[in-house]
């Protein structure tokens, strides 16, 4: 669309950077004022690929910053003799040097390659390729200098990012993974979710017109909370307010998430797993799909939770739900969803939290630490027993522990980035929290 087209002429003539800055700074007004954020806000949250909301924008000035660098290096590469003898000379303006930003491109990968493969996600150790400068060539090579130059970019983003206490909140959330959107998931949304969708933004980049906001931005005098008389900051609506919570708006949230998330679980009951072993047969009984298999222990090593047993019954504590068996409900505690093998005495507790992003790991800790007492106290009744704590962020953001819990039930795929993409989290749901009354 739009950015193919300006590219082009961008690549072909010698137009510097200062520029193509002007151009962005124009498109960067309009996409502000349709975001409903203030002009000062900074393009991080909208072109670094890093950000836990990314949205499909690109930056045309880095566009262009790679366009050029492709462009030197394919100079630089060139099988024709002449191209490569005759120095490269491409304008880009004072603030950014082509050669010198390709250069030290060059010097990282080679310092990489030095230093070998080092982890910097949460992914393990040679769970992806490495490719090494010294044993490229061509086009993967000037490949490898553009990701260089792009990865600078969103690192010098990030570090924006971390220095704003407002704005970059989102640094902070270690466990919650990123949500991506297309252009097509924009297009597809209707007005309603757009503007949903605008909520969402000035809620992770905490623009929303809270009390404490509007006295920030001088519209208003008093920043407490109609309900409680704190202070009502982004966190306070979402999830500290005192009487919100007695009000059951929060565990009306909860039980809302909990609702889909037993549903999903529910389908994984019955399922054949695609690389599950040959001693487990599907078999249909009475039109009822069935695993058929030796039992294996919950707590040994396996692929899949559910696999090696066949008669998993899902309850959770919701009214219209499948009541926990008599061995939890004679303890206290209610967990939020049991999946309960009566045969082979295997229980797998998930305890779901919609904590504030920031505060995603410390919710699970703190659930981890008291399901302890009744994993013991199951044991000692003769079951094994685990317990999977669960986050989805008050604004809708996935915990790495829910993508988690899904997998090991081997809801895997297509069907697993439905679920945790699904309507249960782009609904509404923090309108009721929303309101000022
Ligand atoms: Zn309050």
């Amino acid at each position: 669309m739009l950015i193919p087209k300006l590219l082009w002429p961008l690549l072909v003539y010698d137009i510097c950077s200062s520029t193509v800055e002007a151009i962005e700074a124009k498109i960067k007004k309009y996409t502000r004022k349709w975001l409903g954020v203030p002009p000062g806000f900074s393009d991080v949250a909208m072109y670094c690929r890093k950000a836990k909301l990314k949205l499909p924008m690109k930056s045309i000035l880095e566009e262009h910053k790679c366009g050029k660098a492709r462009l030197l290096t394919m100079l630089e590469e060139s099988d024709d003799p002449v191209v490569k003898t005759v120095q490269a000379s491409l304008k880009t303006g004072r603030k950014w040097k082509v050669t010198e930003a390709a250069d030290e491109a060059k010097e990282c990968l080679k310092m990489k390659e030095v230093i070998g493969q080092t982890q910097t996600d949460r992914r393990g150790l040679g769970s992806t390729t490495v490719k090494w400068w010294s044993k490229t060539e061509g086009k993967e090579k000037r490949d490898m200098i553009i990701d260089e130059i792009r990865n600078k970019e969103d690192s010098t983003q990030v570090q924006k990012a971390v220095q704003h206490p407002q704005q970059g909140q989102w640094t902070n959330w270690d466990t919650a993974l990123q949500r991506s959107l297309t252009w097509n998931d924009i297009w597809h949304m209707a007005p309603l979710r757009i503007s949903f969708l605008i909520w969402l933004f000035r809620s992770v980049y905490d623009l929303l017109p809270s009390n404490a906001n509007l006295v920030q931005w001088g519209k208003k005098d008093d920043p407490t909370c109609p309900l409680c008389q704190g202070r009502q900051t982004t966190e306070h609506v979402l999830s500290s307010c005192e009487v919100a919570l007695s009000q059951g708006r929060y565990t009306w949230r909860h039980n809302k998430v909990l609702q889909e998330l037993a549903s999903v679980i529910s389908t994984a009951k019955g399922e054949i797993h695609p690389s599950s072993t040959s001693s487990t047969v599907f078999i249909t009984e009475g039109g009822v799909k069935k695993w058929h298999g030796g039992s294996i222990p919950i707590n040994t090593h396996r692929k899949g939770l559910l696999d090696g047993c066949d008669d998993w019954v899902v309850s959770a504590d919701l009214p219209e739900w499948e009541r926990h068996p008599d061995v939890i409900r004679k303890t206290a505690s209610r967990p939020d969803i049991v999946i309960h093998s009566a045969s082979t005495q295997q229980i797998i507790m998930v305890e779901l939290t919609v904590p504030y992003e920031s505060r995603m790991e410390e919710a699970h800790a703190f659930k981890e630490a008291k399901y302890l007492e009744l994993t013991k106290e199951l044991k000692k009744d003769g079951y094994e027993a685990k317990v999977m704590p669960v986050e989805i962020g008050a604004r809708g953001f996935v915990g790495s522990s829910a993508y988690g819990l899904l997998s090991k039930l081997s809801i895997g795929g297509n069907k697993r980035t439905k679920a945790l993409s699904s309507r249960w989290i782009w609904s509404r749901r923090n309108e009721r929290l929303l309101h000022n009354d």
